[in-house]
Formats: structure tokens, C-alpha cells, sequence
């Protein structure tokens, strides 16, 4: 604290990220990183960057890139928004679309950024409960508001919501903007994208950190109608007109398009998260069903915060919330090597014994 802080900043609550700590032969499954390495033609397109380019800014509007995500769903480029992760993306959607009279409604078990955006803005919010069952309930969202968000699936319980069951969201909520946080969407769910085509209130944001194994390069990007787009690029214009760098932008492009690649590596993640539910299970772990790259587990006897602690004393990382009291029994485990997963298995089954 300090007299000479901004009087707002004293109240802010920041986002807390999972750790990334240094300790040998840690076994790292608590931040939903892929196991599996960018794509060998995205480290390519970078090598071939690096050199006296870099003396010059990037392109303002990171046409290459916004090239390349227009061209992998086929949409027009007019309905492409970039930014330097898609939480950046998300900040702005915020600002942008999102500061109304009427708070704006998530579920009370999300992705823990949302609130934080709302913080550091000056939205007000609802959150809404999800059923017994940890599903969205779309019927709670039909009453007035300042805008919608929620990821698909959801974050952290991975459970997804069906593409029918979003399209009534959208279609009956006409007077303010559905944002739909696909980040985890290659691993098992419908992808609304073809849907911002036919409803000007719908945006989709995904982001290269998870299913093409790129956080480490920080791109994310959103898919919507022209108007939506144009506000998220006024909020870029009047905050940094270089959010990406040249290396992200030739990456993160090649990257979108290849397509082998990135459906290898999706299929192997989702083999594994068979291969490790019915392991949890004979374990006695309940998992929620996860359409993402990770697994939200609890366990018939033991403590959540327990576990979680005897795991990091055996150098396996998984992630543990505390809030809402819900949540606390389970642990979020990310998917990782077919090595990494029996490792925690191991781990699991002598913590039990
Ligand atoms: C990881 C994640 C993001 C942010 O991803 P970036 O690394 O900022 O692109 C956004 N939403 C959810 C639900 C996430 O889990």
C-alpha cells in the first residue's frame, strides 16, 4: 500500500495464476499447458524472423495472423479481433462490451478472471449457480443484462455445454453481448464460431496456450460480427497498437495452419484423458466428464487441499481451489505425457494406500 497509488488501486482483488516453480523432475499438470511441443513449422516461421526485422515495429493490426484465423474458419477478416493472449482479449472485451447499467452474468463456478476484469473496470455482476451437476442452467440466464460470459467448456470443471443449449442462450438474449471462452474447445466441444455468422451479439475468443501448445508466445484471438470487432480494435488503439510481436505474429499464424499437426496432438491428449478417468476412477475418485485437457476430480475419502499437498511433496503439481466450498474437495489435474499421467497415478496410489 502506498500514498501514491491511484485511489482505485487499493481495492483492486488481481488474478492469482497457477505457479510455475523451479523444482527438478516436477511433474507439472496444475496450469492446462499441452504436454506436446508447438508445432514444428511455427518454430520455423519464428527462426526465420529472428534477425534485423526486429529493429522495426510489428504491424499494428497483426494482418498476417488475422489472415490465417479468417482463413481456418472461414470467415471474413472484418470478424477477426487478435491480441497478446486472450486474456488480453478478454480485458477488453470487458471495457468494450460489457460496462452497462445491468451487471453481467457468469457462473458462479468459472474462470476465476472474469470477477477481476469486473474489479478493475467497475462492472457489476451476477453470478449465477450451476446445477447439481456443474452444467450451466440457461434458463437462469434469460433476464435482463449487461452481457454474458462463461467458457465452453467450463473452467475448472471442464463440463461442457451443448451447442443447441448456447444457441437459445444467444437467440434469446438479443439486447446484449453472449462472449463465449472457448479456450478449451479443441479438446471435446462444440465450437460456436459458425454461429457468430448468423447472431451479430455473439463473440467467441480462443487462444493458442492450450490446444496448440503455445502459452509461452501469448496469442488469443475473438470471432464475431464486424461491430463487435470494431469496438474490441478501439479499445486496442487507445491502449497499445502493438500488443503482438513480430515473432507471435509469424508463430502464432503458421501455427493456425497446420492442421495435421494441431489434430495429432488433440487426439493424443484426449486418448490420454480417457486412459487417466478410468485410472482416477479405480482409484475411487468421482471425475466430472471433461471435454477439456483436464480433469476435475474429487476423491470418495480424502481432502482436496490434502491431496494436493502430499502430491507436491512427490514433485506432482495439481491445482486446488479453495472457494466456493464446492469446489474444495476436488482437484484440477491438466492432462499431461502418457509418462507425466502414471507418474501422478503412482503418486496417487501410494498417498492412498
Ligand atoms: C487459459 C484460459 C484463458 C487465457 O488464455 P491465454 O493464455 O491468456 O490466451 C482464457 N480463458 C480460460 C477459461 C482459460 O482457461
Amino acid at each position: 500500500m502506498s500514498r501514491y497509488w491511484s485511489d482505485f488501486v487499493h481495492k483492486l482483488v488481481p488474478y492469482v495464476p497457477g505457479e510455475q516453480p523451479k523444482i527438478p523432475n516436477l511433474v507439472k499438470l496444475n496450469t492446462n499447458e499441452n504436454p506436446y511441443p508447438p508445432s514444428p513449422r511455427a518454430i520455423a516461421a519464428m527462426q526465420a524472423e529472428l534477425g534485423a526485422s526486429l529493429r522495426r515495429y510489428p504491424d499494428p493490426t497483426s494482418g498476417a495472423l488475422v489472415d490465417a484465423v479468417a482463413a481456418h474458419f472461414g470467415v471474413p477478416r472484418e470478424c477477426v479481433f487478435v491480441g497478446n493472449g486472450s486474456d488480453e482479449v478478454l480485458a477488453h472485451v470487458f471495457l468494450g462490451l460489457f460496462r452497462h447499467a445491468e451487471p453481467i452474468l457468469f457462473p458462479d463456478i468459472t474462470y476465476s478472471f472474469y470477477p477481476v476484469y469486473c474489479g478493475l473496470y467497475g462492472i457489476d455482476y451476477t453470478a449465477v449457480p450451476l446445477d447439481e451437476s456443474f452444467a450451466i442452467r440457461v434458463d437462469e440466464y434469460l433476464r435482463p443484462n449487461g452481457g454474458i460470459i462463461f467458457p465452453n467448456p467450463n473452467a475448472p470443471t471442464g463440463v461442457p455445454l451443448p451447442l443447441d443449449d448456447i444457441e437459445r442462450l444467444v437467440s434469446r438474449n438479443v439486447d446484449s453481448v453472449v462472449v463465449v471462452d472457448e479456450a478449451y474447445v479443441d479438446f471435446g466441444a462444440d465450437s460456436a464460431v459458425a454461429l457468430t455468422q448468423k447472431y451479430p451479439n455473439l463473440l467467441v475468443t480462443q487462444t493458442l496456450s492450450k490446444s496448440r501448445s503455445l502459452a509461452g508466445l501469448r496469442v488469443g484471438y475473438a470471432i464475431g460480427h464486424p461491430a463487435l470487432i470494431e469496438a474490441l480494435v478501439r479499445i486496442k488503439d487507445s491502449f497499445n497498437s502493438y500488443p503482438l510481436d513480430r515473432l507471435a505474429i509469424v508463430g502464432a499464424a503458421a501455427a493456425m495452419a497446420d492442421g495435421d499437426y494441431f489434430a495429432q496432438t488433440c487426439r493424443a491428449v484426449v486418448d490420454s484423458r480417457t486412459a487417466l478417468v478410468a485410472e482416477l476412477q479405480a482409484l475411487g475418485f468421482s471425475v466430472l466428464p471433461s471435454a477439456a485437457n483436464f480433469v476435475f476430480a474429487r476423491h470418495a475419502s480424502c481432502d482436496g487441499a490434502e491431496l494436493a499437498q502430499a502430491l507436491r511433496e512427490k514433485a506432482v503439481l495439481v491445482r486446488h481451489f479453495r472457494s466456493p466450498a464446492r469446489v474444495a474437495p476436488y482437484l484440477r489435474v491438466t492432462i499431461g505425457l502418457p509418462e507425466e499421467n502414471a507418474a501422478l497415478i503412482a503418486a496417487l496410489r501410494a498417498i492412498l494406500a
